[in-house]
């Protein structure tokens, strides 16, 4: 049986903005265990995005409870919450994932190196995701030498190295034509083998159809729905 890894009890966020109050969530409750591939969905500015940070450890609910693992977040300084990011956690953004003064291998083995992994022990496996992910040709360019879908197989080959339980993606596929976007979409259901947790926030509708399930955002409640072929 998969384990729980995220427990969110009655999750509620407001921004308490200068213009006034803003309201995200009144009542996110769910559960998500290793394994699960989740598409987030929900019109913009419904708050995929600050689910995500929340959910990342980088922000706190106004209220409720967020248990990665079994401990309350609650319960975390930012020290702490930092270890678990570098460990456990990797993040995935629309784009600009990647340092720009570093090459795509240098990017991969990052993780590894700031969680005090051997430097060749590190260049060797970034240097085997990278091959997985069909970039064996472009390890030494820098990200402005790398079109979009390729920076974001970097980014992704990164996720892959870490071998982290949570991969958080926001909008990954934003900006990519529809096969790039199969393409990203198929390392997904490579982590989801490999019985890690995948969340990808997206507006694509046939991506999401084929995640596990949904968590769809509608008025500041968060509800699991199926996709068509999924009962
Ligand atoms: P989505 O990712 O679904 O498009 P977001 O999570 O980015 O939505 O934003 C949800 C709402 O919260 C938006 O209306 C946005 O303007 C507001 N918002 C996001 N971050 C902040 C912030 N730091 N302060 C105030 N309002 C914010
Ligand atoms: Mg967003």
């Amino acid at each position: 049986m998969n384990k729980i890894l995220i427990e969110t009890k009655k999750i509620k966020k407001d921004f308490d903005h200068k213009n006034g109050l803003i309201k995200i969530f009144k009542d996110a409750s769910f559960t998500i265990k290793s394994g699960d591939l989740v598409a987030l969905v929900g019109p913009s500015g419904s708050g995929k995005s600050t689910l995500i940070h929340l959910l990342a450890l980088l922000d706190n609910p106004t209220s409720g409870t967020i248990i990665l693992k079994g401990t309350d977040s609650k319960n975390l300084n930012e020290k702490e919450k930092s270890d678990i990011r570098k460990k456990k956690i990797s993040i995935i953004f629309q784009d600009n994932n990647l340092l720009s003064d570093f090459t795509a291998i240098e990017n991969v083995l990052m993780p590894l190196i700031i969680r005090g992994e051997k430097y060749n022990d590190s260049f060797n496996k970034a240097k085997k995701v990278l091959i997985d992910v069909k970039l064996s040709d472009r390890i030494n360019h820098f990200p402005n030498e790398l079109s979009g879908g390729e920076q974001q197989r970097v980014a992704i080959a990164r996720a892959l190295v870490a071998e982290t339980d949570l991969i958080l993606a926001d909008e990954p596929t934003g900006n990519l034509d529809y096969k790039t976007s199969k393409e990203v979409f198929s390392y997904f259901l490579k982590l989801k083998k490999m019985n890690k947790a995948v969340i990808f926030a997206t507006h694509n509708r046939e991506l999401a159809d084929q995640a596990d399930y949904k968590l769809s955002i509608l008025n500041g409640i968060i509800k699991r729905t199926y996709g068509r072929d999924k009962k």
